[in-house]
């Protein structure tokens, strides 16, 4: 990695992508090299790149408690996201149940939101749910909006609540099993965005009661460009992307061999290190987030106050009077990488939809978000580095708000 000023750089934007696990890129290199095929043929070539595949959806399928029949392979959270929304969409209005009304809530990415902002357009119904401060989402609220959509006349098959598992900016982890158990009490379909979640905390589908739910494989170590959607078997829901028979005609294109490969190897592993990293990862997060608050009055942690219910790697806070990009070139020249909230909204100025929904719409607030997303071999020399660094960032950002970062002096050194 590259390094400023500083001896050190640590990674700390996990939540955005995550390196490739040796054990994934091991698990790869055979189909990056001579074991390259398409299963779609018949000779031995082939055949051995199609028992790769089916190997890694029975394995994925296990660690999602799935069978592997309800494993579909993507391009990524996002396709399985928009996949899940506007195939039931779609599958509504072929079976002439339209028009389909969608729930969901302001804290979802943009994957969820733009999908529903496009299915609108399309006639779709959307109802998007508010959060509370610490971003969840009330079955009292989800229960009243389905009771309306009833009353509006929806008509069975109609409705789809789709509800992230964690939240990306802030670590919020939703009480899935409650909300899917309030929707399908009123006959919906519940999708869950459990791109966050899946390799980081517990993420069996039956527990979580989910029809349909997203994976990514890059945000637990396995290669970007590779995710899944888990179909429960009699989901109504059309193929996104049509063209060959591949994955039962449910999502066309030659599969990424490798690339599933490692996303399964990759989960595999993430699942059967999951405690051990959660509570590694946890016990930083609250020693940073604790250095923070204690370094920098005025600065407020956000998400959950209760550590069961937020993801344990995702530190965020809101720095008043600061801004959040002069916050990222500070942290980066002293070897720090992280983020403003969403990979997503990187570049854009625009204040995160996330923290407006969780109430700070005040612009002195909204400006300064600060996302420290952790890896579960974090040592102990990072955590120390980051207790001491994160809240000098801090300071030298809020007192320098509004100046040119080249001009800033942090720790002795102009940056
Ligand atoms: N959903 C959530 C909650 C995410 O955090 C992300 C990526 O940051 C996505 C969906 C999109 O996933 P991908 O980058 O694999 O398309």
């Amino acid at each position: 990695m590259e390094r400023a000023n500083s001896p050190i750089y640590i990674y700390a934007d996990n939540a955005a992508t995550t390196r490739l696990s040796d054990v994934a890129r091991a698990a790869m290199l055979p189909y990056l090299g001579d074991s390259f095929s398409n299963p779609g043929g018949i000779h031995r070539y082939a055949r051995a790149a199609a028992k790769a595949v089916a190997s890694a959806r029975a394995t994925c399928a296990a660690c999602l408690g799935a069978n592997p029949r309800e494993v579909f392979f993507t391009s990524g959270g996002t396709e399985s996201d928009v996949w899940a929304l506007a195939g039931c969409a779609r599958a509504a209005r072929l079976a002439g149940v339209t028009p389909l009304t969608i729930i969901t809530s302001a804290i979802e990415h943009h994957a969820v939101l733009n999908t529903c902002k496009s299915l609108e357009q399309d006639g779709c119904r959307i109802v998007v749910l508010p959060v509370d401060a610490e971003g969840f989402v009330s079955p009292t609220d989800l229960e009243a909006a389905l009771q309306r959509a009833a009353e509006d006349g929806t008509m069975d098959g109609s409705l789809l609540v789709s509800i992230m598992h964690a939240n990306n900016e802030v670590g919020t982890v939703q009480d899935i099993s409650t909300l899917s158990r309030v929707a399908h009490e009123h006959g919906a379909l519940f999708h869950t965005d459990a791109v966050q979640a899946a390799g980081h905390i517990p993420c069996k589908v039956d527990e979580l009661g989910a029809d349909l739910l997203s994976v990514s494989g890059h945000k637990f170590h396995g290669p970007t460009g590779t995710g899944l959607l888990y179909i429960k078997s009699g989901t109504p829901i059309t193929p996104l992307i049509t063209g060959g028979a591949q994955q039962w005609g449910m999502r066309a294109g030659t599969e990424n061999v490798a690339g599933v490969v490692g996303m399964a190897a990759a989960l595999e592993e993430a699942v059967a290190n999951m405690d051990v990293r959660a509570a590694r990862v946890g016990s930083a997060r609250r020693r940073i987030t604790d250095a923070v608050l204690a370094a920098c009055p005025g600065v407020i942690a956000t998400g959950p106050r209760d550590a069961a219910r937020r993801l344990p790697s995702i530190a965020s806070f809101i720095c008043p009077d600061v801004d959040a990009e002069l916050l990222m070139v500070i942290l980066d020249q002293d070897g720090i990488a992280a983020a403003t909230g969403s990979a997503c909204s990187a570049g854009s100025t625009e204040p995160s939809h996330v923290t407006a929904a969780l109430g700070y719409t005040d612009p002195a607030l909204a400006r300064g978000t600060l996302r420290l997303s952790l890896a579960g071999d974090i040592t102990e020399a990072e955590i120390a580095y980051l207790c001491e660094h994160v809240p000098a960032c801090i300071r030298c950002a809020q007192a320098t708000s509004g100046g040119d970062p080249r001009n800033i002096s942090l720790f002795g050194a102009s940056v």
